[in-house]
């Protein structure tokens, strides 16, 4: 597992954020489930024969002897609670959760075994227009991020179960006439998967592929004028899109159309999102056929594109607003009270104020350290209720002004410009 986690960090919290918003806007709302699931819940939907489940799960016998796993994903998870929670019969759903996702795969940069995923998923919808919604979705993320010129959107047409399996065997078929030019990989796969050869790194491999028989020249009629009608949706709506036949996705369920965002600022680590249709799955793991499209991207990529863009604004590095400097004992009722009165007035701010007195030195460390923009100083030792706050700026400027206490609130607003 990894040593840090990341999702404390402001840029983690900042895409959360920005995602939880932009999945209020479009209708979404949360599901959560957990991250220990039947092993068999996993091998049924992603399929034997893919990465996840052939190497990449962490799977164990519990003590009544079931095989468990962490889940490597959210989509199985997501069907078999929403189902069991009576929420896809005969119903329309917009769902998104977050949470971490376990593979067992080599570390490296954007590549951990431990690794946060946000997700959504519809149901009960045909489409296309729900696939153009899903894949808007994640463009207003980008936009709003500021990260849209940085991500292509791929998309394919994959047909349907039956549609892949005649080609399965006209690639197997073919593969086999060209055996000898395969590498291991290749041969292996070749029965089992003979679709995850495609993706192989190898030139050699790559080489004999230029005359493999295409996946499109396969998928169903229906499945074309499907695809046909999202681009364009997409075209109408203003979601610039490639076209890779080449994108197969490496889980067994998707069906129809299914898409990836690229970036080429990460290296090799490109793909932040995938998503697509899996009309089949509900119905798969033992619900009634429900319609259904959806994606998760991965949260550490994007982190890692936000943090070497530059683009996490300011603010969002700033959990603390205000720090309030209570100097004095005969202050602390009177710095109470105030706090009380700027967080009631200000729900959205956040306010520190010093506890446990202390030089104003020190407290004034306290202030810089905690990263508030602004210290309210409220200082006093006589008897009398102090009548002015001092409010400083905390940055080089070091510029401070007095007000009267009564208007601190007014003078917080004017700065703060809110
Ligand atoms: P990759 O091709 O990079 O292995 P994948 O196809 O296995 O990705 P998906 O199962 O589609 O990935 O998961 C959706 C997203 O989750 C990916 O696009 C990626 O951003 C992220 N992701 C997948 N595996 C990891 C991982 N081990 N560490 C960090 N992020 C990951
Ligand atoms: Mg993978």
């Amino acid at each position: 597992m990894n040593d840090i986690l990341p999702d404390q960090t402001p840029s983690f919290q900042y895409l959360e954020n920005r995602f939880q918003q932009v999945a209020k806007r479009y209708g979404y709302r949360e599901i959560r489930f957990p991250v220990l699931e039947q092993t068999q819940l996993f091998k049924r939907s992603i399929g034997e024969v893919t990465d996840i489940v052939e190497k990449e799960m962490y799977s164990f016998d519990d003590r009544n002897g079931d095989n468990l796993s962490l889940r490597p994903e959210g989509t199985a998870s997501c069907v078999r609670a929403a189902d069991q929670h009576g929420l896809l019969f005969n119903q329309q759903q917009r769902l998104w959760y977050q949470g971490p996702m376990f593979r067992h795969e080599r570390p490296q940069k954007g590549r951990y075994r431990q690794f946060q995923q946000f997700g959504i998923e519809a149901f009960g919808m045909a489409g296309p227009d729900i696939d153009a919604e899903v894949i808007q979705f994640s463009a207003s993320l980008w936009r709003d991020l500021d990260l849209g010129e940085y991500l292509t959107l791929q998309i394919n047409n994959i047909g349907g179960a039956e549609d892949r399996k005649l080609y399965a065997q006209a690639l197997t078929a073919f593969l086999l006439s060209n055996v000898a030019a395969l590498d291991d990989d290749a041969r292996n796969r070749m029965h089992s998967n003979p679709m995850r050869v495609l993706d192989s790194k190898n030139s050699a491999v790559q080489a004999v592929l230029k005359d493999a028989p295409k996946l499109a020249d396969y998928v169903s009629e229906a499945s074309v004028e499907h695809y046909s009608e999202l681009k364009r949706l997409l075209q109408l709506t203003g979601v610039a899109y490639v076209e890779n036949p080449r994108l197969v996705r490496g889980l067994d369920y998707y069906n129809n159309c299914v898409f990836e965002w690229i970036t080429d600022s990460l290296g090799a680590q490109g793909t932040v999102c995938g998503g697509g249709r899996y009309d089949g799955l509900v119905e798969q793991l033992g619900g009634k056929p429900t319609l259904a499209a959806g994606f998760a991207l991965g949260a550490e990529r994007l982190v890692l594109m936000l943090d070497s863009l530059g683009k996490v604004p300011e603010s969002a590095r700033r959990s603390v607003d205000i720090y309030l400097l209570v100097v004095g004992k005969q202050v602390v009722e009177q710095g109470l009270q105030l706090a009380q009165q700027i967080r009631d007035r200000f729900p959205d701010l956040g306010l520190i104020s010093h506890c446990g007195g202390g030089k104003y030195n020190n407290q004034l460390k306290r202030a810089f350290n905690s990263g508030a923009r602004l210290a309210v100083i409220i200082e006093g030792d006589g008897e009398e209720p102090v009548a002015t706050v001092k409010i400083r700026h905390l940055d080089d400027s070091g510029e401070s002004v007095s007000v009267e206490i009564a208007d601190t609130g007014d003078k917080l607003a004017e700065i703060l410009d809110i």
